[in-house]
């Protein structure tokens, strides 16, 4: 089924915002087996938005819209759904008492402008809104699907996934009887092209489920997808081809679908029932941070050190003045000295420390922006990785954050 995509706003076109709906909707409908064939944005003009509309009514199964249901006179969705489909507009009456008792709630009278968002053109169906006020719009008109959905991405988000991704997914089941599951495994530690190499035979082959490989700065994704009838039949394939990548790819996997690399570190330093620190100079804080983005990490994180300065280095995590003078700070020894001075310190099983040059400036003649050290240090000892990665700062303490963190998972796990 071929969809497409009308974002409305007219701080879309001035650069204001990005579309950021856009792109979360080409990955939900292409994840349930839609061919998403084109995107546009409108500006919030009556005319070009009901042009719009017409020409993509003719080639697309499905239309879905977002942005232009609010209740100020610029928001002109509903009205341009209702020319295009010659469906008058009229008022729900159940969405109207809803939106009463919201503003009754919070002790206001609601302006006609409110109850404007109440209105749905003749023959369509409102969208629960449970965190905003604009119900969304549903529509089947002819041969064509119309869903209306408010520009404010959590209001967009969770209307999307609890109502129009389980109708949309019926939809496609109708259709074609089956509909597309998809699984993706990330990477850690590996290129694009090894990656490749490793899974040459299963990306060539146009086999079932079907196995891509994607890049992104930083990260590579395997995803593999199947149509499949029944939730049953899609996971039995599925799990066969991710053993096989698996055994191929071995450590580098890291994680399943939503599963981040704090996640994977976690649940990791769950399973052993052990506890971890962490010892940051380049990456400020970003490692901790990261750790603590996950729920229930208080169970495995102890603390961290922020230890910018050769004098923090020396004090909290008794690196040594020698170490400093003598290698100084950007170097293997003084990441050693600073995973061992940590775990010391907190009591923690697991220390990871991380130094290195961020850029654009502090470069030396031999230490140049983009070297770093990783250190891991528990009771077996400590490992430590020299790593030279330039690019800009930020890119720069993503990449070692999420290498510092993959060492961690395979220390842990006993992959290194
Ligand atoms: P609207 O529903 O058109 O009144 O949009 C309300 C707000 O939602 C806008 O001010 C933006 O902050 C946000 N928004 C609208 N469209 C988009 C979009 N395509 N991508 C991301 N955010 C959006
Ligand atoms: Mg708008």
């Amino acid at each position: 089924m071929q969809a497409e995509i009308v974002s409305i706003g007219t701080e879309l076109l001035l650069g204001e915002i990005d579309d950021t709906n856009a792109t979360y909707l080409c990955r939900q409908l292409t994840g349930i087996g839609f061919d998403v064939e084109r995107r546009q944005t409108v500006d919030d003009n009556r005319g070009r938005i009901v042009q719009v509309l017409q020409e993509a009514r003719r080639r697309s199964d499905l239309i879905i819209i977002t942005g232009g249901l609010g209740p100020t006179p610029d928001d002109l969705t509903r009205e341009a759904l209702a020319q295009v489909t010659g469906r008058p507009l009229h008022t729900d009456g159940a969405a109207e008492q809803r939106l009463q008792a919201f503003f009754a709630a919070r002790g206001i009278t609601p302006t006609a402008n409110n109850l404007k968002q109440c209105q749905v053109p003749r023959g369509g169906q409102l969208l629960y809104n449970s965190c905003g006020t604009a119900p969304g719009i549903l529509l089947e008109h002819e041969d064509c699907i119309f869903i209306a959905l408010p520009g404010p991405p959590p209001e967009m988000h969770q209307m999307m996934s609890n109502d129009v991704l389980p109708y949309l997914e019926d939809k496609v089941k109708e259709a074609e009887g089956q509909i597309l599951y998809t699984r993706t495994l990330h990477l850690c530690d590996i290129g694009e092209s090894s990656a490749a190499e490793l899974l040459a035979d299963i990306l060539d082959n146009e086999g079932n489920p079907a196995v891509a490989l994607y890049a992104s700065p930083g990260q590579v994704r395997v995803r593999m997808s199947t149509k499949a009838g029944s939730q049953s039949a899609a996971s039995r394939r599925l799990n066969r081809a991710e053993q096989d990548i698996r055994q191929r790819l071995g450590a580098h996997v890291y994680g399943v679908d939503d599963e981040t690399m704090e996640m994977a570190v976690g649940n990791a330093l769950l399973a052993a029932g052990a506890t971890l620190t962490v010892a940051e100079s380049c990456t400020g804080g970003l490692i901790a941070s990261r750790i603590t983005d996950v729920s229930g990490s208080s169970r495995y994180f102890l603390n961290g050190y922020v230890t910018y300065s050769n004098e923090s280095k020396k004090r909290l995590l008794g690196v040594s003045e020698g170490i400093l003078e003598d290698y100084g700070a950007v170097s293997e020894e003084c990441g050693r000295a600073m995973a061992e001075g940590a775990r010391q310190d907190s009591g923690a099983d697991y220390a990871v420390a991380v130094t290195g040059i961020a850029g654009p400036t502090g470069a030396t003649s031999d230490k140049p922006v983009g070297l770093v050290y990783i250190a891991v240090a528990d009771e077996q000892g400590t490992v430590c990785e020299e790593h030279n990665w330039p690019g800009t700062r930020q890119q720069f303490k993503q990449r070692v954050a999420q290498m510092a963190l993959n060492m961690v998972r395979k220390r842990v796990m006993g992959l290194v």
